[in-house]
C-alpha cells in the first residue's frame, strides 16, 4: 500500500488540482464529484471497487448539506481514532439501497439547490451523478451514464422537468412526492439527551463526551437540564422528545426522570441509545439488554463509542 502523494481522487479517480500527500496520515481534499473527502492513508480503496461510488455519494451529500468531512478509517484502526470506519459508513442506514432511494436522493439534491419554486438547476452527468449515489462509469461511456436513464425515469413520472441540456426543475408533483416520503421518515436533526445534570462528573461527560459525539455524527444535542425541577413545562419536554430523531439516555445514578423520558421515546418509536458509567451498570433497574447500550469509563471513550453507535443506528 502506498502512502505517497496522490494525483487522483481515491474514491472516483477524478484528477486532483495537484499531487497531494497525507497530512497526519489523512488525505484531505475537495473533489469535483465527491465533495470534501477525508480519507486515512491505511484505507485500501482498491479492495472495494464495487462500493466506492457509495462513499462518493456519502461524502458529496454531506458536503452539499454543509456538514464537515468525517475521516474514513480502516476497519482495524484504534477505536479511539477520530472518524468513522469504512464498514460503518457502508452500513449507514442513510445510504440508498434501491432505485427508489436513489430517485429520492436526486430529488432532495434538486430541492436543496432550488432557491425558489420552479428554479432551474444545472446538473452535470459527468460531475453530479454522486448526488444519486450512481456507479462510476469510464468517461468514454459518459453518454450512456446511468444518470441519463435515472433522470428520464423521473421526468416520465412528472417529478422533474427539463428545460435544456443539463437544466432541470422540481415540479409540484415532485415536491409532493418528497413531502410524502419525509412524513414517513422525518429528517429531524435533534437528538434529545436525557441524563442527570448537576453532578460534576456527569456534566463533564455531557460536555466532553455526549454533546461532541452527537455533533460529530451530524446531529444537534438537545438537553433540558433546566427543566428538572419545573413540572409546568413537562409538555415542552415531551414535545422536544417527540420532535427528536433519537434519544440518548444515560442511566448513571439511576435517575427516575431519565427512565421516564426513555420510556416515552420508546413508546413513540423514537430510537433510544442507553449509556451508563461502567461502575454503575450493575444497578440498572430493568433489563435494557435488548436495547442498544454503551458502558463508558471516561468522556473520551464515551464520545467515540457513542458517535459510532449513533451512526450505526440511524446514520
Ligand atoms: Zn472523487
Amino acid at each position: 500500500m502506498s502512502h505517497d502523494a496522490i494525483a487522483c481522487c481515491r474514491l472516483c479517480g477524478d484528477d486532483l488540482p495537484g499531487p497531494l500527500g497525507p497530512d497526519d496520515g489523512i488525505y484531505r481534499y475537495t473533489c469535483r464529484r465527491c465533495g470534501r473527502v477525508a480519507l486515512h492513508e491505511t484505507v485500501d480503496t482498491a479492495a472495494i471497487p464495487g462500493k466506492l461510488h457509495l462513499l462518493s455519494g456519502w461524502t458529496r451529500e454531506r458536503t452539499e448539506k454543509g456538514e464537515r468531512a468525517l475521516t474514513i478509517l480502516a476497519n482495524d484502526v484504534d477505536p479511539a481514532a477520530d472518524g468513522i470506519t469504512l464498514d460503518a459508513v457502508l452500513n449507514l442506514p442513510v445510504l440508498p439501497r434501491s432505485i427508489t432511494d436513489r430517485i429520492q436522493k436526486l430529488l432532495e439534491a434538486l430541492a436543496r439547490r432550488s432557491p425558489y419554486f420552479g428554479a432551474e438547476i444545472g446538473f452535470s452527468s459527468l460531475l453530479d451523478y454522486p448526488l444519486a449515489y450512481l456507479e462510476h462509469v469510464p468517461e468514454d461511456l459518459e453518454h450512456r451514464h446511468p444518470f441519463h436513464k435515472l433522470t428520464e425515469q423521473i421526468i416520465q413520472r412528472g417529478w422533474i422537468g427539463k428545460t435544456a441540456a443539463h437544466q432541470y426543475y422540481l415540479t409540484a408533483e415532485g415536491l409532493e412526492y418528497l413531502e410524502k416520503r419525509h412524513r414517513q421518515s422525518p429528517e429531524s436533526r435533534d437528538c434529545f439527551v436525557a441524563m442527570k445534570f448537576g453532578v460534576e462528573f456527569l456534566d463533564r461527560a455531557y460536555q466532553e463526551g455526549i454533546a461532541p459525539a452527537v455533533r460529530d455524527a451530524g446531529y444537534l444535542p438537545v438537553q433540558m437540564a433546566y427543566l428538572e425541577h419545573n413540572n409546568n413545562i413537562l409538555d415542552e419536554m415531551l414535545a422536544a422528545i417527540r420532535r427528536s430523531r433519537l434519544l440518548i439516555a444515560d442511566l448513571t445514578t439511576q435517575n427516575q426522570n431519565v427512565y421516564y423520558e426513555a420510556g416515552f421515546a420508546l413508546g413513540l418509536g423514537v430510537p433510544v441509545i442507553f449509556t451508563c458509567h461502567d461502575a454503575d451498570a450493575p444497578n440498572i433497574r430493568f433489563d435494557t439488554q435488548q436495547f442498544s447500550q454503551i458502558r463508558w469509563l471516561a468522556p473520551r471513550d464515551l464520545r467515540v463509542k457513542l458517535k459510532n453507535r449513533i451512526l450505526a443506528t440511524i446514520g
